[in-house]
Order: C-alpha cells, then sequence, then structure tokens
C-alpha cells in the first residue's frame, strides 16, 4: 500500500475536528502511531506500546477508546486475520474498497494484495442477488514465499 499523503492526514485531522472530535495530544499521536506503521497491521497493544514512547502517560484503555471512536468515523478499520486478535490500520480516501490480505499459516506474516480484482465477481453477485455491495473483506490463509523456500 502507497504511504499515506502529508495533505491527507491533514485533511483526517480536519475531518475529526469538524465532526466535533478534539484533537488532543494523545490522539493525535495514535494517529499519527497508525498513520507511520501502516502495513504492519498493528494490535491495539501494539499500537500502545509505540505511542507511550513519546507519550508515556497515555493507558490502555485511552488507546481502546480511541481506535474504537476512529473505526466508527471510518478512519480506520479493523483486520480479524483468523486468530482472534484485532489489527488495525488506516483507511485511504481513494480506498472504497478494503484490500486484500495474504496470511501466512507459518509465520503469521500478513501481506497486502494491491488491486482490487474482484469487479467481475461483485458485478455477478450485484446481478445474480440484486445486493448493492459497498465493501468486502477478503483473506487468504497458505504458505508465504520465504516459508515456501524453507520446506524444500
Ligand atoms: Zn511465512
Ligand atoms: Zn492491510
Amino acid at each position: 500500500m502507497a504511504k499515506m499523503h502529508a495533505d491527507e492526514v491533514k485533511r483526517l485531522k480536519e475531518n475529526l475536528k469538524a465532526k466535533g472530535y478534539k484533537l488532543t495530544p494523545q490522539r493525535r499521536a495514535i494517529v499519527d502511531c497508525i498513520v507511520s506503521s501502516e502495513g504492519k497491521h498493528l494490535t491495539a497493544e501494539e499500537i500502545y506500546d509505540l505511542v507511550k514512547e513519546d507519550c508515556a502517560e497515555i493507558g490502555l484503555a485511552t488507546v481502546y477508546r480511541t481506535i474504537a471512536m476512529l473505526e466508527e468515523l471510518g478512519i480506520v478499520s479493523r483486520l480479524e486475520l483468523g486468530d482472534n486478535i484485532s489489527r488495525y490500520e488506516i483507511v485511504h480516501e481513494e480506498e472504497n474498497h478494503q484490500h486484500h490480505h495474504l496470511i501466512c499459516n507459518n509465520c503469521s506474516k500478513v501481506l497486502e494484495v494491491e488491486g482490487d480484482l474482484l469487479d467481475i465477481l461483485e458485478q455477478n453477485i450485484e446481478e445474480k442477488y440484486k445486493f448493492k455491495i459497498k465493501n468486502h473483506s477478503v483473506r487468504f490463509f497458505g504458505i508465504c514465499y520465504e516459508c515456501s523456500k524453507e520446506e524444500q
């Protein structure tokens, strides 16, 4: 995934303020952390550990609350990768559908798939079921390239 542009981060923060949410230093630090760790799919605890480095006084409950708020606003999306642990990533403005994830069963690495590739499938579903698709969440489970090399 492309790194988030500075303009996009600025708009995101303005968006928060416009909706009446105060961008406290703690909230700002959490947003910055999720933006800068893009592609890593961090858990709330991992976000907490990183934010704590700069905001020593922050509590885990604040991190949970802020992430829940960001998720509700559609700024952050939650990923369930099959291990019952929620991970989070920033949602890009131009990303109308969530990208797909490849999850390695061996090393638990998470890779992102560029490109949607599901347009034809969606068209078929919309026609057959008269169902308007707004988003989707696709996970592929398997063995990553590095692990497959080790198996040989
Ligand atoms: Zn692997
Ligand atoms: Zn992702």
